[in-house]
Order: structure tokens, then sequence, then C-alpha cells
């Protein structure tokens, strides 16, 4: 969210997760001064603990590819899309991967250097580029390594912005003269002047008491922005996420859709004991899919869109009075998916 004021003189971005800092960075490189607050660690953000990664077609030649990303899309956005904004997205993306690359994220490739594309949900293709389950741990080291270095970039740890700083009280047009933040070493209040301010507070994960999201995903500058005039709008888009581990913990922990792409499969206690019979009759491990409440919800199966996954994994489990459902690994190969998923299997 960009908050033009009266020149571009003094550029200041909060947040400092992959939208800030790539911004800061894009800016910093064209010769502009920026200031990136954030209110704790440069790296605590969503970027940071993201698993699975990004989907992009890297060929920017590849008709049939951005076609059927594009259809992809508009599927699983179920009418939802805004057309132009889909287009513009995965046209754009390989040359967004590349600025990446550029600034030194590694994602995985093949023993033939090839990048290596996993597969999630909604999607008819691989093409999700990632590190390990780790991508977005990936992304943010580069990001803050990058800027962390970058002459032309202060970064401001530990500083909360709390509130915009309006140029005329209550009168939104005549815009925003900066931020007021808390220095949480010093418990100061301070005032940042920005001619130009860019909010990159990311999301508000922590409005629901379970949430995969870490502590600093508290939708402040969305409220910020809101309480200085600002119109906002699809508040009601919230993603859920629909495997998490299902212990008691802090908080839950994410288990990646890449894990379904590469065959996990979604069982309820029903299910997964008809699949257990299945293969001791049959004498060898058969494919759990079959026996798969989410074929009833869509005929992609485990492999549905999030939105259909996790309501129908909501759906089965006040059916059944279940407290959680199962994500079934064991008919596939343990070593490539310890490989793949290095973050889960040694958290699980
Ligand atoms: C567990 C998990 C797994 C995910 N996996 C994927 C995936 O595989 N692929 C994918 O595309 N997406 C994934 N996502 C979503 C993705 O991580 C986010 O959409 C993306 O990182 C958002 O980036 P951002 O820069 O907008 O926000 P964030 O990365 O959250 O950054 C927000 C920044 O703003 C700062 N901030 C907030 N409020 C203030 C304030 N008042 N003052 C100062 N600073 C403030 C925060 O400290 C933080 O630095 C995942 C998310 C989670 C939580």
């Amino acid at each position: 969210m960009l908050m033009r004021t009266s020149d571009a003189s003094q550029i200041v971005i909060i947040g400092s997760g992959i939208a800030g800092l790539f911004c800061a960075i894009r800016l910093a490189n064209a010769g502009h001064f920026v200031k990136v607050i954030t209110k704790q660690r440069p790296i605590d953000s969503s970027t940071n603990w993201a698993q699975g990664g990004i989907a992009a077609i890297l060929d920017k030649t590849d008709g049939i590819g951005l076609t059927s990303h594009i259809e992809d899309t508009l599927k699983s956005g179920g009418g939802q899309c805004d057309i132009s904004v889909v287009n513009s997205v995965i046209n754009e993306a390989s040359d967004r991967i590349q600025d990446l690359l550029d600034i030194g994220v590694d994602f995985e490739r093949d023993v033939d250097g090839e990048f290596h594309l996993a597969k999630e949900g909604g999607h008819s293709s691989r093409r999700i580029l990632h590190s390990k389950d780790a991508t977005g741990k990936e992304i943010e080291r580069a990001l803050s390594q990058t800027a962390e270095h970058h002459e032309n970039i202060e970064l401001m740890p530990n500083n909360l912005a709390i509130d915009l700083i309006q140029c005329e009280h209550g009168n939104p047009k005549a815009g925003i003269s900066g931020v007021w933040c808390l220095d949480q070493t010093t418990q100061t209040v301070m005032t940042v002047h920005a001619d130009t301010l860019i909010l990159a507070t990311g999301g508000f994960g922590q409005l629901w008491s379970q949430t995969t999201n870490p502590s600093v995903a508290t939708g402040d500058g969305l409220a910020m922005a809101f309480r200085a005039g600002a119109a906002v709008k699809n508040l009601a888009y919230i993603q859920f996420h629909p495997t998490a581990l299902a212990v008691k913990s802090d908080r839950p922990f994410l288990i990646t859709e890449a894990m379904r792409g590469e065959g996990g499969v979604i069982l309820d206690k029903e299910g997964l004991g008809k699949w257990q019979t299945q293969c001791k009759e049959n004498g060898r491990i058969i494919s759990p899919e079959p026996y798969s409440f989410t074929l009833k919800y869509s005929k992609m199966g485990s492999m549905a869109t999030r939105d259909i996954v996790a309501r129908a994994i909501d759906r089965q489990m006040k059916i059944t009075g279940d407290s959680h459902a199962f994500l079934v690994t064991s008919h596939l190969d343990e070593s490539l998916l310890n490989s793949h998923f290095p973050t889960i299997s040694s958290r699980l």
C-alpha cells in the first residue's frame, strides 16, 4: 500500500518481509535512499516462515505454459479473480523470479542444473520454485542480507509503527507526512518524516486463536491506513491453510501443501482403516487416494485448492466428531520425503 505525500525525497517503508525488502532494494538500486522500519528483527515476518514456494512459468515464450497457469488460477479463483491482475502476475512472474535470483535467492535445482519444480493444489503441472521446504527462509535471508549491506538502505529494527501522521488531522485527502514509531529498545516514541510511505506490514493471522502465522502478523498497517482514511476492501479474503500438525503446542506447525504435491493423501479415521485393510488383503501397499473423503468435495481430492480442502476437512470433522484428519505419506519413499522436506521431517 503506497501513501504518497508531497515529493519523493524521503521514502519510508514499514515492514521487512518480501514486500518491504524487495521494494526497498528496487528503490535503492534506482538511487533512492530508503528507511525500512520493522517491529522486531528484519527477518521476523511471514515471509521467513513460508515453506512450499512460488509458482511461476520461467520461459516467457512458453505460451502454452502461461495459458494453462492462467486457466488454473482463474478456475481456482472460483469466478472471483480480477483477470487483469491474474494476467499481469503470471506474465511478470519470470522477471520477478529473475530479480530474486539476482538478489541471491537460491532455488532448488536438479543434478543437471535445471530448477526442481514442485506441485501444489489447483495446479495442473509442476511449476513451483522452492528451496526444499524452507523457501521463505531462503528468500528472507537473501533480501535481508542485501538490504543490510546496501548503502542506500537504513534498516530500523525493533521499531513499532504506531500510527500515520496526517498532514491535516482528520483530512485523508491532505496526505501523510510520516509515522509515529515506538523505539522498543529505548521505549521512546519518535516521529519519522516521510515524503512517500509504503506500508508492507503483512497480514493479520494473529486475529485467530489458532494460526500458523508469526506473532508479527497483527494487521497493524491495515489498521493504521484505515484510521488515516484509506479505503480497504476484500477483508473477508482470508486463506485457511488446510494442513498443520494437530498436536498441542505454542502454535500450529504448518505442513506444506507440497507434501500433497509429492503424493501425501488426506484421510479420516474410517478411510485410514479401510485403506490399511485393503493393503493387508492385497499383500502390498496401494494408493490411499481412493479412500480420501476429499473426493466427495472435489474430483482433485487431496490436490484440490486450499479453500476446498480446508472446508472439506472442517466439514468431515464436524460430521465424524473427529478432532483431526490424517495426512498419509507411508506409501511414499521415505528417504525422498526426508530430503525434500528436511524442516518438516526434523520437526516431526
Ligand atoms: C507458515 C506459512 C507458510 C507459507 N507458505 C507460503 C508458500 O509456500 N508460498 C507462498 O507464496 N506464500 C506462503 N505463505 C504466505 C507468505 O509468507 C506471505 O503471503 C508473504 O510472506 C507476505 O509477505 P509480506 O512482506 O507482505 O508480509 P510479511 O512477510 O509478514 O512482512 C510484514 C513485515 O511487517 C512488519 N510489521 C508489521 N507490523 C508492523 C508495525 N506496526 N511496525 C513495524 N513493522 C511492522 C513485520 O514485522 C514484518 O517484518 C506462507 C505463510 C506462512 C505463515
